[in-house]
Formats: C-alpha cells, sequence, structure tokens
C-alpha cells in the first residue's frame, strides 16, 4: 500500500531541507577562503615587518601589521623540497620521505593539507614553484613551474600535464594565473590557493624594472661577517661562503656570455639588452679594480645583496598586486592571507649565503598571517612554532579534521589569544644533504627559547652547544665548557625525547652513537 503524505508533513520536511540548506550556507560563509602565499629563500632579516630598514617590503609589511609576525617559526629542514613536503603533511622529513632535494619523487600518496581541505568541501589550487618532482596531488587547479623554474619567460605545467611557455617575468606571470584562477574559480565553495613563488632563489636575475633598485644603498657588513668558526665543529668546512663559493659569473653577473650561458637562453632580444646593459657596466667596474682580498669579497657581498634585494623588490610587488585584487574584488574581509618562506637564509652572516645549517638566519623562517575580525592587528607570535604546524593550523581555520598521523598541531588558539593549554618549549631539527651542493654535514639538534645544542655527523661527528641570550649570532660554542655539564645533559635528555615522540629511529641510531665530546 502506498504510503501518503499529509500537507502538514510535506511542509514541514520542506522546511527542514531549507532549514538545513541555511545552516550549510551559514558554514560555508563562515569558513574564510585561504591564501598562502610561499616564497623561496627569502630571509626575515631582509624584511620591514622583522627590522630591516634598509629594504622595501611594504606588502608583506602591510599583512603583518593588520595581522600576526612569528618571530621564531623555525623549519624542521632547511631547504627548499624538504620544506613544501612538510607543509604538505604537517610531517618531518623522516616520516614524510622527502629528505633532500635529489631527485626523490614526493610520495603523494600519503595524508596530505589539500587532500583533508578538498575532502572538506574546499577547492583548492596551486601556483607557481613546487619543486617536489611529482604533480599536485589533491589539488583542483594547478599550473606550477617544472623544477626551479626560470625568471624570464618561464615554462609552467599545466593540467593534465601540458607545458607551455609564457613571456614576461616569473612573479608577474605567478600573480596573474592566480588572480585568473580566482576569477573563474566556482564560488560556491572556500578556497585554498597556494602562490608558490620562486623569488628569491639563486640564481637571482631581478626584472628589468628593478636593475640598480639597490644600487645607492651600501649594506653594513654583518658583525661576524669575517667568522673564524674558532672553537666550532667540523662542520665549518661548509662550502657556502661568499669568498669561495659565490661565483662572478654564474652568480653576480659579471662578463657573462649572453649568447652562450644557458642562464640567459630564455631572453628574448629586449630583455637581453637592457640586461646586458646594465650588468657589463658592473663587470667592467670589478674588472676594472682588479680587487683581490677582502676588497672583493666585500664588493661580491655588495652585489649579491643588491641583485638579491631587487628580486625581493618584485616579490613584494607582487604580493601588493594580489593584496589589492582581494580588497577590490570584495574578497579581503573574509580570506586568509599568509606570507612565508620555505626557510630563511644567510645575508652575510658567518660570511656566508644559502641555507642548511641549524643557525638562526636559516633555521628561522618568515611567517605573517592576515585573518581579519581574528587575528588582532600587531598581534606577535614568539612561541616556538615548526612548520610541521602550518598543515594543522590551516585546517583549523578551515574548521576542517586535523588527520592524526600530521605530527604538528595548530598554533591558531595563539593567534587569537585563547591558548589554554602550555605551548611546546623545544623544537626538533634534522638535515641531511650531503655532500653536494654546499657540504653541510648532516646534523639534528633541538632549539629552546635560549639554548641550542646540534650534533653533526657523517664525519663531522661533533657537538655545539649556544647560549642564545649571551651569544645571539651563535659564535661561540660553548659545549664541553665547564658550568655546561647540567644544561648540556638536560638538552640531551629533551633531544632524544623529541626523536622518540616524531619517530626519528635514525636519528636516535646515530644519537646513541654520538660521540659525547
Ligand atoms: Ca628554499
Amino acid at each position: 500500500m502506498r504510503k501518503r503524505f499529509s500537507l502538514f508533513q510535506i511542509l514541514l520536511s520542506l522546511l527542514l531541507i531549507l532549514g538545513a540548506g541555511n545552516i550549510a550556507m551559514a558554514q560555508t560563509a563562515s569558513r574564510p577562503n585561504i591564501i598562502f602565499i610561499f616564497s623561496d629563500d627569502h630571509a626575515y632579516q631582509g624584511i620591514g615587518a622583522y627590522g630591516n630598514k634598509l629594504v622595501k617590503t611594504p606588502n608583506i609589511d602591510r599583512i603583518a601589521r593588520e595581522g600576526a609576525l612569528l618571530t621564531n617559526n623555525i623549519v624542521t629542514n632547511s631547504i627548499c623540497g624538504p620544506s613544501r613536503a612538510t607543509l604538505l603533511t604537517g610531517k618531518y622529513s623522516h616520516v614524510n620521505g622527502y629528505k633532500r632535494n635529489d631527485r626523490t619523487r614526493f610520495d603523494t600518496n600519503q595524508t596530505l593539507l589539500s587532500k583533508s581541505l578538498q575532502q572538506s568541501g574546499y577547492q583548492t589550487a596551486w601556483i607557481g614553484k613546487m619543486h617536489l618532482n611529482s604533480l599536485p596531488a589533491g589539488f583542483d587547479y594547478w599550473n606550477v613551474l617544472p623544477d626551479q623554474g626560470n625568471y624570464y619567460n618561464p615554462d609552467f605545467i599545466g593540467q593534465p600535464n601540458d607545458t607551455t611557455r609564457y613571456t614576461g617575468y616569473v612573479s608577474d606571470l605567478i600573480t596573474k594565473f592566480s588572480v585568473e584562477w580566482l576569477e573563474k574559480r566556482e564560488n560556491s565553495k572556500p578556497f585554498f590557493l597556494i602562490v608558490g613563488h620562486k623569488a628569491t632563489h639563486r640564481e637571482w636575475l631581478p626584472d628589468l624594472q628593478d636593475l640598480g633598485a639597490y644600487d645607492d644603498v651600501t649594506f653594513p657588513l654583518p658583525a661576524n661577517f669575517y667568522d673564524d668558526y674558532k672553537g666550532r665543529s667540523a662542520a665549518m668546512q661548509q662550502d657556502m661562503s661568499i669568498e669561495k663559493t659565490m661565483r662572478l659569473k654564474q652568480d653576480l653577473k659579471v662578463n657573462v656570455d649572453y649568447e652562450k650561458d644557458y642562464a640567459y637562453n630564455r631572453f628574448n632580444p629586449e630583455q637581453k639588452k637592457v640586461f646586458k646593459a646594465y650588468y657589463d657596466k658592473i663587470g667592467k667596474e670589478v674588472t676594472d679594480k682588479q680587487l683581490t682580498g677582502k676588497a672583493l669579497t666585500e664588493w661580491k657581498y655588495q652585489r649579491y645583496l643588491r641583485d638579491y634585494f631587487s628580486v625581493a623588490n618584485s616579490l613584494d610587488r607582487n604580493i601588493g598586486k594580489l593584496l589589492d585584487y582581494l580588497d577590490k574584488s570584495g574578497l579581503a574581509k573574509n580570506t586568509v592571507v599568509i606570507y612565508a618562506s620555505d626557510q630563511g637564509f644567510y645575508l652575510g652572516e658567518h660570511g656566508w649565503f644559502d641555507k642548511r645549517f641549524i643557525y638562526e638566519e636559516s633555521l628561522k623562517t618568515p611567517f605573517v598571517i592576515r585573518y581579519p575580525g581574528v587575528i588582532k592587528p600587531g598581534k606577535k607570535v614568539e612561541d616556538l612554532i615548526v612548520n610541521i604546524d602550518w598543515a594543522p593550523t590551516v585546517l583549523n581555520i578551515a574548521a576542517a579534521k586535523i588527520p592524526s598521523d600530521m605530527q604538528g598541531k595548530s598554533f591558531l588558539p595563539l593567534l587569537k589569544d585563547e591558548a589554554k593549554a602550555p605551548w611546546r618549549k623545544e623544537a626538533y631539527y634534522h638535515y641531511y644533504e650531503f655532500p653536494e651542493p654546499h657540504h653541510v654535514f648532516p646534523h639534528f639538534g633541538l632549539r629552546t627559547s635560549r639554548y641550542k645544542l646540534a650534533y653533526f655527523y657523517g664525519g663531522a661527528d661533533s657537538w655545539e652547544l649556544f647560549d642564545l641570550e649571551k651569544d645571539p649570532s651563535e659564535g661561540s660554542n660553548i659545549y664541553g665548557k665547564p658550568g655546561t655539564e647540567k644544561i648540556t645533559a638536560d638538552l640531551k635528555e629533551k633531544l632524544k625525547a623529541l626523536m622518540k615522540e616524531y619517530k626519528d629511529d635514525e636519528g636516535l641510531k646515530i644519537l646513541a652513537g654520538a660521540k659525547s665530546i
């Protein structure tokens, strides 16, 4: 017998359906869009909001001013690919399998931030640099640079797997494609967009309009530019110094053969003409001066920073373009904007460029976040945040479930001043890539608010201990010094506990066999 519905039952059902719809709409409206602008090798000490008074980063500074700035955001493994793998997985390199920037393919068959967001109803996109030797997974849309990508007239790999070459400068194209995707996306869902910038990665080729932007600035030498590494570990045999490693031709564009050098085969004749005119003048200057020794090293340092910050100009300008678009489109009020770099970078500290070491400049990375109506403008977070926390925090903002195998935790409560439980007091680090390209011995260690303990292995086999309160530039290794016995023993216990917590069995084995002196 067919069941008949009364008018009352039909009306009740309709009301329930409409009610459920309203709840769903309310949930969607309350879930913000999230844009994660992710640069490459951009040092926090080279950003206005982090205290640099010589460079101009007005748009990154704006995000910090209108939101929060993290002063102690450390990375688990200070190189490019592993940091991106950690952003996607919320896990240490030994767990997500991506330890080195070699030809390893990132395993996308694991829990990913992008997949979790998709499952919770977000549209996801990755545009720009990715550098994981795999195609994006868990992203509805992507248009990414192959490998490191090119600054001028770069290729992009679009969907499903087609490569197209575009005319223009890479930062501009990444922004253009990001805005185009924002325009064409599905309006009914909140979105998560990663804008992956190539800037400020070596070799630094500034946009034509930024050539010479810092030529009037003389950058002061860091106090430890001529670090003699006295009392330090065998790991000081690195190959990343401005004096010895930085190349006049390939890095600083001195006396380049624009017809033969592969780095310039992307340039069109007009671009080449302007670029060549600028650098030929500089090449002539240094050749005529016949600089040697310290004078040459310091000339290289000035040229390095002028090129580096000129590249950063394009990065910041393009962040500004995106912020302007969010304002004009009305998206700004319900969109969280994050700016971070994959790791920090040396700007002459210890005489270096590049990254890798557990020392402050490459251990810490810039991170600023704007969340209108939720984070109070001008907020500063000084707690130890680790990049394993990024994915859980994004998921927390999106009101999505945080997978239990992610190793980090959401710091949204810290951003909102609503933290109930105490935050971590020690952060764990483990670096692997050796010997190429910069001969930095593999090492692990931990950082607390005051101390840093590190063990270099793989041939260096030595410890370093720093008191950051007394020695913030990490020049004085106090490991084994009288009076440090108790703090050393305490830190070693904590190191072991962190290795156990994060399931670093390989690290535990090395620690068990480590020399005590
Ligand atoms: Ca990087």
